[in-house]
């Protein structure tokens, strides 16, 4: 496997923040992510760096965007089919797949950056939306070993996640049979109703905390279009986060920082972070 030691990842990550550095691992196959979870207790796993803001990160990187294995398909009869999905698969290959195939389940998808390992365990969705009702178990390494998991989701969480670092290797999905164009026009009618992001961005900020919108908390005290150095909410939607030129880690550290506050102050509810700081 290889290694790329202090390596720049700002091009791995959408926010592409200017200052990411790490040493990267690059799995080739399924046999070097097993010796990897066997070699180390503590790790992180980038895939699709849609949903991270990193800096100088002192632990090692398992970097999943190389790793080579394909779908398998089972007939499980009339209606549905059971699919092997590897982690590594991108959101936009998935909606493919499930276009040229004709199968139903994934259309929410639409337009949401990432893999689906990413998504997976952070139970990425449009709002309303989850991956409970697809994914029959999901696939996980640790300690050079490979286990089933079924999955329990809650708002953008695995709720049975493993509590040591783990690599989601792949997952079950059943989707139902349906035609092609069936599959297409839903995904269309997912992405008219997406926002329109512009610039380099890591998706929303925050989480939504209960019966609330960040963005409406964070636009009452005056954060839509804040910026701190490159780092900056946009100036349509007070909770996406972007990266409005040369923004660094402390740049971003610092306007997560002062969002809480001023949303603390005011109305004395604690935002929570939905992007990943690693440092
Ligand atoms: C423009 C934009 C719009 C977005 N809109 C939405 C939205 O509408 N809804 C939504 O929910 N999200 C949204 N996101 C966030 C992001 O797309 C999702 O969270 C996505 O699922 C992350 O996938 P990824 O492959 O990029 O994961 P990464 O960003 O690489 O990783 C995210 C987290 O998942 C972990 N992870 C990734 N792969 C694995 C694996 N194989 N095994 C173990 N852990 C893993 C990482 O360690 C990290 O903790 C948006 C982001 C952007 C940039």
């Amino acid at each position: 496997m290889k290694l790329k030691k202090a390596a720049n990842i700002s091009s791995l990550l959408t926010i592409r923040v200017a200052d990411a550095e790490c040493d990267l691992y690059f799995p080739d196959v399924v046999d070097d992510i097993l010796l990897f979870t066997d070699q180390y207790d503590d790790y992180y796993v980038l895939s699709g760096g849609s949903n991270i803001i990193a800096g100088k990160i002192e632990k090692p990187v398992l970097y999943m965007g190389n790793v080579i294995s394909g779908s398998d398909t089972d007939d499980l009869g009339e209606f549905s089919v059971k699919v092997f999905m590897p982690s590594w698969v991108s959101i936009a290959s998935l909606l493919n797949y499930s276009i040229a195939n004709g199968l139903s389940g994934v259309e929410f998808m639409a337009g949401i950056p990432g893999t689906v390992g990413g998504a997976l365990v952070g139970n990425a969705a449009p709002a309303g939306d989850s991956w409970d009702d697809i994914v029959a178990v999901i696939y996980i390494v640790q300690d050079g070993e490979i286990y089933p998991l079924v999955p329990e989701y809650g708002y953008r969480t695995l709720k049975n996640r493993p509590e040591r670092p783990f690599v989601v290797y792949g997952c079950e999905l059943i989707l139902v049979k349906d035609t092609p164009e069936g599959v297409r026009s839903r995904i269309l009618h997912y992405l008219s109703k997406r926002p329109r992001i512009k610039g380099h961005s890591a998706g929303s900020l925050f989480k939504n905390p209960e019966g609330e919108k960040a963005g409406r908390l964070l636009e009452a005290v005056g954060m839509k279009g804040f910026s701190v150095g490159g780092a900056k909410l946009s100036d349509n939607h007070a909770n996406i986060v972007v990266n409005s030129g040369e923004g660094c880690f402390d740049d971003f550290c610092r306007l997560r920082d002062t969002a809480i506050e001023r949303v603390r102050e005011r109305f004395g509810i604690t935002l929570e972070p939905e992007v990943k700081f690693w440092s």
